[in-house]
């Protein structure tokens, strides 16, 4: 039995929007989601990257909220979303970790074909980010989202399809080996459970006894349900709650 939790809920109220933009839910919002969906544990997080749309003081401003006396935290976290550099670093740093007082740091690549990417340089820029942070990033707690950026080559009509067997086996093989061997967890964030290759890539994750975490990405509050799905379905996989990974205050 698993038991659920979603340390990837993004509070996007706190963001840059356009004046006419509606505002995005809080934390205590997404929080109420989070429990209406079942989650026991819980973690929220906003991006932590060079965008305009969201700049350190949104995070300030989170973080504000998360620790203020009335806010509900128990069983709850405050992260970030950091963006990955192709070194491993990542955008938030052991600074900006302590400022805001975290708990935990998803470490996330974010790409889409805008950038002038082709999907084998996304595929490529993936891998050497995950990897680089796996291997010598220690402000890292978990992978969000791996290779869950390729779905926007298809929707722009670059690709045809997208799909897992478009990654080289040996780049799947790298990052499974540098979670197990860092103990950092890898995000099972995505819904592909009917493509082969992902669904193999779940199955060495749960049979090499590698920590995982399951997230909803939501950023609104219908969307919190996803990761009970998600969680079922890692359930009915045969995944230990032994090996689910958990933030610590
Ligand atoms: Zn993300
Ligand atoms: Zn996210």
């Amino acid at each position: 039995m698993l038991i659920q939790s979603d340390y990837h809920i993004h509070a996007s109220y706190y963001r840059v929007k356009a004046p006419s933009a509606l505002p995005g839910p809080t934390a205590a919002e997404q929080l109420a989601a989070a429990r209406n969906s079942g989650s026991i544990y819980a973690g929220i997080v906003e991006h932590c990257n060079d965008s305009p749309k969201h700049p350190f003081c949104c995070l300030e401003e989170l973080a504000k909220e998360y620790y203020s006396p009335s806010f509900p935290g128990e069983n709850v976290f405050l992260g970030v979303e950091a963006d990955l550099a192709d070194d491993g670093s990542d955008f938030c740093g052991k600074a900006g970790r302590e400022k805001l007082r975290l708990h935990y740091v998803i470490g996330s690549v974010h790409d889409s074909p805008q950038s002038g990417k082709t999907i084998e340089e996304y595929i490529a820029r993936e891998h050497r980010c995950i990897t680089n942070a796996l291997k010598y990033n220690s402000n890292i707690d978990f992978i969000g989202h791996p290779f869950g950026e390729g779905h926007r080559w298809e929707r722009s009509g670059d690709i045809p399809l997208w799909h897992w067997g478009l990654i080289p086996q040996n780049f799947l093989e790298d990052i499974l080996h540098f979670a197990k061997e860092s103990g950092k967890a890898l995000e099972i964030n995505r819904p592909y459970f009917e493509d082969p290759v992902y669904l193999d890539f779940l199955k060495r994750i749960r049979d090499e006894k590698i920590l995982f975490e399951v997230g909803s990405d939501a950023h609104a509050p219908g969307s919190c349900p996803a990761a009970a799905e998600r969680t079922k379905k890692l359930e009915d996989l045969g995944f230990r709650e032994e090996y689910h990974w958990r933030p610590f205050k």
